[in-house]
């Protein structure tokens, strides 16, 4: 039997996914993306998901599923690898007459999730007949179509020279899926092995073949955080063993990104690293709020600066007088735990209070939002309106030079 294929209109609407491991962290990004109540029931989830459950982009039961999680779902997702619990819950989906998707046997599952690809407003689903390698040649195909207009080229053999054994350093720009580089797609679907942070968007995994090794490695505040040294380690052992391993950052590899740490473990260890530059979110994220960060006779300076350290902090590299003193944009990543004292500081050493200021969370994002304030009212205007990381604080006249801005929707 072949499935009746459907667009699900899902914004608002309850999806129940059991399951925190790394088949729920490739399905959920497109629930969330979509628009979905997602309610995430699993004792323990990845990073990933965990950031998405802190973030509130969904809603996390740390216990076992029960029948009644079902109650009110439109549809449901099974990712556990227990044929045994899979049923349980698919049962409890059938007697309530919900769609049910199942990881582990799609042919006892009421619902496919076919190969997808995105396209701007145009989306490609495929099912082959329960082959999804089969799906995803034709949706990979098709898509190649769609982004260049001709018949795709051959795709690259997994492990073929010259990937086999080598890393490439990608940045995966700023959080929308579509501002990846080309190249930094075309590798990523090249990939054998790859090691993503939770910055990385995470739309760009849903796209992943199955057979893809994904590593998170997250650096989430206060929760399981693999070391950078775990990280390089991991980078060199699965090169050293003939995959082609794809570090996807967010927005640029370099810019805050430790990149340069990576790229110095993989020399060390004799195995070739590739960059693949990104688009920085110090620059995407005021753009997407409708904010250049040059602009012609008001701006012919920007200086990208990490707040990451409080400006009394003795660790700080940062010169805050000497960037008090310029008159050019200031793009202030991780800066929203220190930002009284760096407002305070830039005041302190002369830029003026009424400095316009923007504070972009999650830019290029759907969920982008924008504060508007000055330097002297950004610090209680953040904390009021709750503005949570990641964002960037960027200060100067060039904030209020355009009219405000959502991100693209075309
Ligand atoms: N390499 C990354 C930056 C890593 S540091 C880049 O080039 O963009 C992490 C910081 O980047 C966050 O604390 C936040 O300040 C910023 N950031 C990353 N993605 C963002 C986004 N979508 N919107 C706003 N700020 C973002």
């Amino acid at each position: 039997m072949n499935p009746y294929p459907l667009g699900l209109m899902l914004a608002g609407r309850r999806v129940v996914v059991v399951g925190g491991g790394t088949v729920a962290s490739r399905r959920v990004p497109a629930l969330v993306d979509a628009g979905a109540d997602v309610l995430l029931v699993s004792p323990e989830v990845t990073p990933a998901l965990h950031g998405l459950a802190d973030a509130g982009r969904l809603r996390w039961l740390a216990r076992q599923f029960d029948p009644s999680d079902v109650d009110g779902a439109w549809l449901v997702h099974v990712a556990v690898d227990d044929t045994v619990a899979a049923a349980a819950v698919s049962a409890a989906a059938e007697e309530r007459r919900v769609f049910c998707v199942r990881a582990d046997d799609r042919h006892a599952a009421t619902a496919w999730t076919p190969a997808t690809t995105r396209h701007g407003p145009v989306t490609v689903a495929v099912t082959a007949g329960g082959d999804p390698r089969r799906a995803m040649a034709v949706r990979d195909a098709i898509g190649a179509l769609l982004s260049k207009g001709t018949l795709p080229s051959v795709p690259v053999r997994e492990g073929a020279p010259p990937y086999r054994g080598s890393v490439a350093l990608v940045g995966g720009g700023p959080g929308d899926p579509e501002l990846i580089t080309v190249k930094g797609r075309r590798l990523l679907a090249a990939a054998d092995v790859v090691v993503v942070d939770r910055l990385a968007p995470g739309l760009l995994l849903d796209e992943l073949r199955p057979d893809v090794d994904l590593i998170d490695a997250s650096k989430i505040p206060y929760g399981p955080a693999r070391t950078q040294e775990e990280i390089n380690r991991l980078l060199v052992t699965h090169a050293r063993a003939g995959q082609f391993v794809v570090r996807l950052k967010g927005g640029d590899p370099f810019v805050f990104g430790r990149g340069g740490e990576e790229v110095l473990a993989c020399a060390d260890a004799g195995v070739p690293v590739t960059i693949v530059p990104g688009v920085t979110s110090a620059v995407a994220a005021p753009a997407a709020a409708g904010i250049p960060v040059t602009h012609r006779g008001v701006a012919h300076e920007l200086v990208v600066v990490s707040g990451h350290l409080s400006p009394e902090d003795p660790e700080s590299l940062v010169d805050w007088p000497a960037l008090a003193r310029m008159r050019g944009t200031l793009s202030v990543l991780m800066g929203l735990k220190h930002l009284d004292a760096i407002a305070a500081s830039l005041v302190a050493n002369g830029r003026s209070p009424d400095t316009p200021v923007a504070v972009v969370q999650d830019g290029t994002t759907r969920a982008q939002r924008v504060v508007r304030a000055t330097l002297g009212t950004v610090a209680g205007e953040v904390l009021a309106q709750g503005v949570r990381p990641p964002a960037v604080v960027v200060i100067g006249d060039v904030v209020t030079l355009l009219p405000a801005a959502n991100p693209s929707s075309i």
